[in-house]
């Protein structure tokens, strides 16, 4: 218990380390790491062969990629006990969720969005580790010794507004919470489908309120229509795991008088980063995490400016290893130091999660589309409360615009402004159509709203089919209620 108190402190102070001595711990995390993996991973041990384990740097080791990992993953885990098969079966029983495999593991599985989901196995004290982070770090309040005993008397009310239970990797955080941390926080978990939200979160008073962020977008128009009143004790809000667009954070952020802290995560490490307390954006656990901002050829890319995918070093998970692993998301540093006091390094924008990315053909490649050619073209529209868009051929995309309550939308103004953004962003060859949607509602599996979806196959580098023709406009709205957007029913069905 103390000891959990004494550890937790201990973080706060780390992010104030110099980037040397930060650098240093790094190494010391990541040599141990590389050295456990290679003993009990036949997989590492081939993939690290002619590495001198004494002398290497972090850009000796090849990345590694989900599609990898997956398809050699008895082999990647250091654990023989530990199977895809075993746990394949573990998962298909949604009884299973919140339960521990082999009464030792926490174990996820990425949402599918991004084609095939990634198993995720890790140990009950890298999530104690998580939790830590988010009490310390993830705070825009001091935690000394004295907040930490008048915690125990006095837990925070935290409140994580999701859809429901599962395996996935936001969720099992909640399931599998540390008995430690249930002195220090007491939490409410409820469903944001929950008819009763507004009455139970009027009740509980959170001081924290966490959930996606069309979750926390959704509260906020509660709030401002004067039934969800959580002022003045709410003294935090968190976005996990959803991409925040400009417009929500302006939307929560003028609700609720708060600062959004916007966490940036991956299933493969959930303790990536913390929201910055005073910017935007979140700071790198780099103590525990690496993440290195590449090019398409996997060189680094200046903090300041953006890349094209992620490489990302989970320094604590021993069971299965994810050291320099791909992650398609655009991500740019901040290449100025941080006011909030952390020295630790700082996301500065997240411009396209991998799943918030159309591939567009041009000439004979493929091209990334991010979601903020449509972000930027909506924020325009001051009578749209959400939207979605989707890919529907190669080279055509509808985007579906949600009126707020008792708003009429003027498609037209649509039409001049994402003209401008297409030709802002040099995208001559898509075609985009709009679309009135009554209301644009959650994945009904993953409660996580998904602002881009793709119907055809969604990848780089590939060869560019030929064009089919043009679906006419009259089709569409059947057509996407009967052709499902490309994700699993279960943890292994986009696997078999
Ligand atoms: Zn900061």
């Amino acid at each position: 218990m103390l000891l959990f108190l004494l550890r937790t402190l201990n973080l706060k102070r780390e992010r104030r380390l110099a980037p040397e001595r930060l650098a240093q711990v790094q190494h010391r995390r990541l040599k141990g790491l590389v050295r456990r993996t290679i003993q009990r991973s036949a997989f590492y041990r081939e993939k690290y062969q002619g590495i001198d384990f004494d002398r290497f740097t972090l850009g000796d080791l090849p990345p590694t990629t989900k599609g990898e990992l997956m398809a050699n993953f008895d082999r990647v885990v250091t654990d023989p006990a530990v199977t895809r098969a075993g746990l394949e079966r573990f998962m298909d029983v949604p009884e299973n969720a919140g339960h521990l495999f082999l009464d030792r593991y926490i174990v996820s599985h990425t949402s599918g969005s991004q084609g095939q989901p990634m198993l995720i196995v890790q140990d009950q004290k890298s999530l104690e580790l998580a939790f830590r982070l988010q009490m310390t770090r993830g705070n825009n309040e001091k935690v000394g010794v004295r907040e930490g005993i008048s915690r125990l008397i006095d837990p925070v009310r935290l409140a994580v507004v999701t859809l429901k239970r599962g395996f996935y990797p936001s969720a099992t955080l909640f399931q599998h919470m540390p008995a430690a941390a249930r002195r220090y926080v007491n939490v409410l978990w409820l469903s944001q489908t929950d008819p009763d939200l507004n009455r139970r979160l009027n009740d509980f008073r959170p001081q924290v309120l966490t959930g996606y962020a069309g979750v926390l977008e959704m509260l906020a128009l509660e709030s401002e229509a004067g039934r969800l009143r959580l002022k003045p004790e709410l003294r935090q809000v968190v976005n996990n795991s959803e991409a925040l667009t400009d417009r929500a954070k302006a939307r929560i952020q003028s609700a609720f008088g708060l600062h959004v802290m916007n966490n940036y995560a991956t299933g493969e490490c959930i303790f990536l980063s913390n929201g910055c307390s005073t910017n935007a954006g979140a700071h790198i656990n780099a103590d525990w995490a690496i993440c290195e901002v590449v090019d398409e050829e996997y060189r680094p890319v200046p903090a300041g400016t953006p890349g094209q995918k992620v490489l990302i070093t989970n320094l604590a998970n021993g069971v299965q290893p994810f050291i320099r692993y791909e992650v398609g998301d655009v991500v740019t540093m901040a290449d100025t130091p941080c006011q909030c006091g952390s020295r630790l390094p700082r996301v500065a924008r997240i411009e396209g999660r991998a799943a918030d990315v159309f591939w567009v053909g041009e000439g004979t490649r493929r091209r990334r589309m991010i979601n903020l050619v449509f972000a930027h073209a909506i924020e325009y529209l001051r009578d749209v409360r959400e939207w979605q868009a989707i890919q529907w051929d190669r080279q055509r995309v509808v985007v579906r615009l949600e009126p707020l309550p008792g708003a009429v939308l003027d498609l037209s103004r649509a039409r001049q402004a994402i003209d401008r953004e297409l030709t802002t962003y040099n995208f001559q060859d898509v075609e985009v159509d709009f679309e009135v949607a009554p209301q644009l509602s959650a994945d009904p599996e993953t409660g996580k709203f998904r602002r881009m979806i793709s119907l055809v196959e969604n990848q780089a580098n590939k060869a560019v089919p030929p064009h089919r023709p043009t679906i006419g406009q009259g089709m569409i709205g059947t057509a996407i209620g009967s052709r499902r957007p490309n994700r699993p029913t279960s943890a292994n069905s986009g696997t078999r």
